[in-house]
C-alpha cells in the first residue's frame, strides 16, 4: 500500500493506493497562501484517520508519494520553484518530514506529471506512450510523455510550463513575469480581467461574483455579447496553446482535464476543430480524451512512480 498526497492550491488530497487501486481517499483545505508547514500536522492526522477507517496500518505501507504544483526536482526530491502558493515549500526538507512522520521511502513529482502518469497507466489514455496532458484548473497545468518516458528535462521544467507558452505577445501580464501566456489569457484566474475588457461585462450580474469557466460559457449561451466574444477568444487561446504543445511534443493522445471539462460538451467540438485545422501533423490526427477522475489520477500516478522506484 502507498500513501499519496497531492498538495493542491485549494485542497490537499490524500489517498491510500493498493495494487493500483484507490483504497481510501480524503481531502482537507490547503490554505496554501499561508504556506506548507502549518498544514502538515493536519495532513498527518488525515492519514491516521484514513488508517482508522480502512483498518490499514503504517506497517502495511511501502512508500509515500507527494505531488506539488511548481517545478519539482524528482531526483533530489525538492521543490525548486512555485508561483505564489506554499511559499515555504521551496527548499523544504520533505525527506526529513516523511522520515519523521512515516519512516518510509518517498518520491516527489509535479502534480500535472503525476496526473499524466495516472491517466496513462490507469485512466483515459491507458497504454498510450506519446501523450500530453492539459489541466484547466485555476491556472493551466501541463505535462508530456514521449516514447513512454515522462518528459522532465535538465532542470525539471520541460513539459510542465505549457500554461506559460505565449499565445498573445501583446496580451495580459502573467504571474510568471512574461506577457500573454496561455494562462494569463485563458485560465480561470484570468477570466475576470479578460471579461472586464469587453463592453457590457460591468453591467452583467456576474460582475459582482467570482467568475468561473462555467459562468462565462453559460453567459455566452444566453447570448450576452461580452461573453460570446470572450468565449470565442478563449477557444482561440486554448486551441493555440494545445497546438503549440502538439508541435513541441509530438503526441498521439491529448488528455484534457480540470474544471473546464465540465463544459466539455459545449467547448470541445469547437476547440478540437480549431486545433485540427491548424496543427501540423502529417502522420494523422491526435486523439482527444477527457480525464474521468482527475483527482484520483494524480494519486494513482504517484503510486505508480513508487512502484517503479
Ligand atoms: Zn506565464
Amino acid at each position: 500500500m502507498h500513501i499519496t498526497i497531492d498538495f493542491g492550491g485549494t485542497n490537499i488530497k490524500i489517498g491510500l493506493i493498493e495494487e493500483g487501486k484507490l483504497a481510501a481517499k480524503t481531502a482537507i483545505p490547503a490554505y496554501s497562501e499561508q504556506g506548507l508547514s502549518p498544514r502538515l500536522p493536519a495532513v498527518e492526522q488525515a492519514v491516521k484517520t484514513l488508517f482508522e477507517e480502512t483498518g490499514a496500518t503504517l506497517e502495511n505501507c511501502r512508500g509515500v508519494g507527494l505531488a506539488l504544483p511548481g517545478i519539482v526536482d524528482a531526483d533530489r526530491r525538492q521543490l525548486l520553484s512555485i508561483p505564489e502558493k506554499y511559499k515555504d515549500a521551496v527548499g523544504f526538507d520533505f525527506g526529513g518530514w516523511v522520515e519523521k512522520v512515516f519512516g518510509l521511502p518517498f518520491i516527489m513529482e509535479n502534480d500535472a506529471r503525476a496526473a499524466l502518469i495516472g491517466e496513462v497507466v490507469h485512466g483515459a489514455a491507458r497504454g498510450c506512450r506519446d501523450a500530453i496532458m492539459v489541466i484547466f484548473g485555476t491556472g493551466i497545468g501541463t505535462a508530456a510523455m514521449m516514447e513512454g518516458k515522462v518528459v522532465r528535462g535538465r532542470h525539471y521544467q520541460a513539459g510542465i510550463l505549457g500554461g506559460h507558452l505565449t499565445t498573445d505577445i501583446h496580451g495580459e501580464a502573467c504571474t510568471c513575469g512574461n506577457t500573454g501566456c496561455l494562462e494569463a489569457q485563458a485560465s480561470h484566474w484570468a477570466l475576470r480581467a479578460r471579461a472586464g475588457r469587453y463592453p457590457g461585462f460591468a453591467d452583467s450580474v456576474l460582475a459582482e461574483d467570482s467568475l468561473g469557466y462555467e459562468d462565462v460559457i453559460q453567459a455566452a449561451q444566453r447570448l450576452e455579447d461580452w461573453a460570446v466574444r470572450l468565449v470565442e477568444s478563449l477557444i482561440e487561446h486554448w486551441s493555440a496553446g494545445i497546438v503549440n504543445l502538439i508541435h513541441a511534443y509530438d503526441p498521439e493522445t491529448v488528455i484534457l482535464s480540470g474544471g473546464l471539462m465540465k463544459s466539455a460538451d459545449h467547448i470541445l467540438p469547437q476547440v478540437t476543430k480549431r486545433i485540427l485545422a491548424s496543427a501540423w501533423t502529417p502522420w494523422g490526427i491526435p486523439r482527444f480524451v477527457v480525464a474521468a477522475d482527475p483527482e484520483t489520477s494524480v494519486l494513482l500516478g504517484l503510486s505508480h512512480l513508487l512502484s517503479c522506484r
